[in-house]
């Protein structure tokens, strides 16, 4: 049954962040060089056995929705919340009926860390018929009742556990509770209106990861959580291009005096070309080849610094930051020395980071092989990546 069904996902940032602190709905506000709410949209795209995300933004807040995310909008249904949290709920699962999913999981954006482990254990309760299942951790600390400033009784707190956010349910069975729903209490989640239909809801295993954002300060620290969470990738770049009489020679972002020039499909800046390899190596996605084929025509003469400029918004996209490049331009001639520092100024700017990250050197092969000859020249780069954790 699992390979069969469809799975739905719902991202809810209809919310205007009022309690966090800030004037800018919480679920714009960047977390790890990305919009909260594309850190768990993320997370859904990654998971294999969702075919689609519905995400619930402010009403009136579509456009704003889509150019915050850019390119992330893409297979992405965008709906409009409704007042409250039911209504945005009920929103989405609307948009949803004529796709007809067995399965919706129901997610709060404000939780940005969402472990692909949980979404399993999820969809393995509704894989083993039930109709609704929510993840939920024990309480650890002691509770009391508040009387006033004064402590009361300890509630036993081993009948209590946390929920979390996503829920998971058999889309018929959310969309009837949805449209039965008539108390006139707002229920704080889905997994309520379940219960309130008369189904019963399986707790699953939750995970400390899926934190809400919630108030003030809260943001700062998933902030930190987040890049100790990082990891570091290292991608390597090689690259030659033929100098030929009657080219201008472009190099690390350059154009250089020089006899003869580079030449390529684009302006052949063999320096950017390995640069762009590395980091496209770092993030695992290709070669300069696969994303700008030489055999299309438009990127014919193209400046190299376009293509670096796509690794770097690559880069952003996945939430990550390049914390170094280095640069090894092999050739006779010209000499690299007296431009190197203005090629570091140039490639800082372009992959937008300090000087003190790029580094660029040069070296010959004592006069052997293509490079030593004078038929070409070669660069190999190295970067380094850091990428959130899991992407
Ligand atoms: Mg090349």
């Amino acid at each position: 049954m699992s390979s069969n069904t469809h799975v739905a996902a719902i991202i809810l940032a209809a919310g205007s962040g009022s309690r966090s602190g800030s004037s800018m709905p919480k679920q714009y506000r960047a977390l790890a060089g990305r919009p909260l709410l594309a850190h768990s949209l993320a997370a859904m795209r990654g998971h294999g056995r969702i075919a689609q995300i519905v995400l619930v933004v402010p009403a009136g807040g579509e456009a704003e929705g889509r150019a915050l995310l850019g390119d992330r909008v893409d297979r992405l249904r965008i709906v409009e919340g409704g007042e409250t949290r039911r209504l945005s709920v009920h929103n989405a699962l609307e948009a949803l009926v004529p796709d007809a999913p067995d399965h919706v999981l129901i997610h709060d954006s404000a939780r940005p860390r969402l472990p692909s482990a949980v979404i399993d254990r999820l969809l393995a309760a509704l894989d083993g018929g039930a109709k609704g299942a929510m993840p939920v951790l024990p309480v650890a600390d002691t509770l009391v009742v508040a009387q006033e400033a004064l402590a009361g009784d300890v509630v036993d707190r081993a009948m209590l556990r946390r929920v979390q956010t996503p829920q998971a349910f058999d889309f018929a069975a959310i969309l009837a509770a949805h449209r039965g729903w008539t108390s006139a209490q707002e229920p704080t989640d889905d997994a309520q209106m379940l219960r309130a239909a008369g189904q019963d809801v399986l707790l699953v295993e939750g995970d400390a990861a899926l934190e809400k954002i919630t108030y003030p300060g809260d943001h700062e620290r998933m902030e930190l959580q987040l890049s100790e969470a990082m990891v570091s990738r290292t991608g390597m770049g090689f690259d030659v291009h033929r100098l030929v009489a009657g080219e201008e020679l472009w190099l690390g972002g350059l154009l250089i005096p020089h006899s003869r020039g580079l030449s390529g499909h684009s302006d052949a800046d063999v320096a950017i070309h390995a640069l762009v390899d590395a980091i496209l190596g770092a993030l695992a996605e290709g070669d300069i080849g696969s994303h700008f084929p030489p055999s299309d025509p438009q990127w014919r003469g193209a400046r190299s610094e376009h293509f670096l400029a796509y690794a770097v918004e690559r880069v952003a996209a996945r939430g990550g930051r390049i914390d170094h490049v280095d640069v090894t331009i092999i050739c006779e001639a010209p000499k690299i020395g007296p431009h190197r520092d203005a090629m570091r100024r140039r490639l800082a700017e372009i992959l937008g980071v300090a000087e003190g990250r790029v580094s660029v050197k040069a070296t010959t092969t004592e006069r052997l092989g293509l490079t030593g000859r004078g038929e070409g020249i070669a660069a190999q780069a190295v970067a380094t990546v850091r990428l959130p954790e899991g992407d």
